[in-house]
């Protein structure tokens, strides 16, 4: 039977590892400062932000939202980060996305202090990252090797295959597994053959935004299966076909009117798989704990502690 690789429990591990990190910079002085920017009002983002300020609170570090109106101007926002990067009791920024059409979030994202950005989407900390020098890593792809690394998955010479190649979740993943020397092909919408070239995997990592598209014929048996996707699913009939009339799903979907699905079809990885990210609970928790993570190292870095 295949494993679970348990996203919730690997959470509570590193959170519960940064508390006396956190409780040893208070004690020399104050706790890490976390500043969120949420612009406007976007339902999906407000709830990221909460759960975020949250795990804020829960640890002891200190968080502050700065929520500008939607009709906020690219100049205005600048301001605020401009802002934030000069405060000392702030260590990390992050700049909650998507920001309105009329924001030039290019912009935005360099604007940010390379040594706040807690996000790793800096260029500055793209470039440590391909030239493999320290610095803060994105936090979803750095979650995943955490998740790997303690479940003692191996890496090194490990065939590895990422499905996407964005540059939050697939180009940072991938870039992660080659420094473990994984050897690492990255497939994307333009991949002829791609169930083939996924059934080469002893790992698949799938980031693509396809509920349920990783099938059967795309797993490796006995591979390591990542699933970063996190997809609503509001209609029946699909969420029917995906769980093949499972009892119990549709009684869950009858319930809330909708449920979760990664891009990994939930009953064929669970079949086929070595080892895999259930969703939820797999790596959708420590994308949160790894910007807990960031901002106590930007703090301790900041504050001469490391
Ligand atoms: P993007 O939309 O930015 O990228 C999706 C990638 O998938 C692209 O590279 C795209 O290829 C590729 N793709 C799309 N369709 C196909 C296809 N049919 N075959 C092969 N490749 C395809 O998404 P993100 O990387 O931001 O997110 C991916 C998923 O991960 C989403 O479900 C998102 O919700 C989830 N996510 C979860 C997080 C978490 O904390 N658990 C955090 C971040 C994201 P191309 O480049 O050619 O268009």
């Amino acid at each position: 039977m295949a494993q679970i690789l348990d996203g919730t429990r690997v959470r509570d591990d590193i959170l519960s590892e940064l508390k006396p990190r956190v409780a040893a910079l208070a004690a020399k002085g104050r706790p890490p400062g976390l500043a969120v920017v949420l612009v406007g009002h976007h339902p999906a983002s407000e709830i990221y932000v909460r759960n975020k300020v949250r795990a804020c609170r829960e640890l002891g570090i200190y968080s502050e939202s700065v929520t500008p109106p939607g009709s906020v101007s690219t100049e205005e926002l600048l301001g605020i980060v401009d802002q934030l990067n000069g405060r000392h009791d702030i260590d990390g920024i992050l700049v909650q996305l998507p920001l309105p059409p009329q924001v030039d979030a290019r912009r935005i994202l360099l604007a940010v202090a390379p040594a706040k950005d807690v996000d790793g989407f800096h260029p500055c900390n793209v470039g440590s990252l391909v030239a493999g020098l320290p610095g803060p890593r994105a936090c979803t792809p750095a979650g995943i090797l955490e998740l790997l690394k303690r479940y003692g998955i191996p890496i090194a010479g490990q065939r590895a295959v990422v499905v996407g190649r964005s540059d939050i979740v697939g180009k940072p993943v991938a870039l992660l597994l080659l420094h473990e020397h994984a050897t690492v092909t990255i497939c994307h919408s333009r991949t002829p053959s791609l169930a083939a070239i996924c059934r080469e995997g002893e790992i698949l990592v799938a980031a693509i935004g396809r509920p349920a598209m990783i099938t059967a014929e795309f797993i490796r048996p006995g591979a390591t299966v990542v699933d970063v996707g996190m997809n609503r699913i509001d209609n029946r009939a699909e969420a029917a076909r995906i769980f093949r009339n499972s009892t119990e799903k549709m009684a869950a979907f009858d319930k809330k009117g909708s449920l979760l699905v990664g891009d990994v079809h939930p009953l064929d990885v669970a079949a086929a798989a070595g080892a895999y990210t259930p969703v939820p609970g797999g790596v959708g928790p420590l994308t949160i704990a790894m910007l807990m993570v960031n901002t106590v190292v930007s703090a301790e870095r900041r504050t001469g502690l490391c």
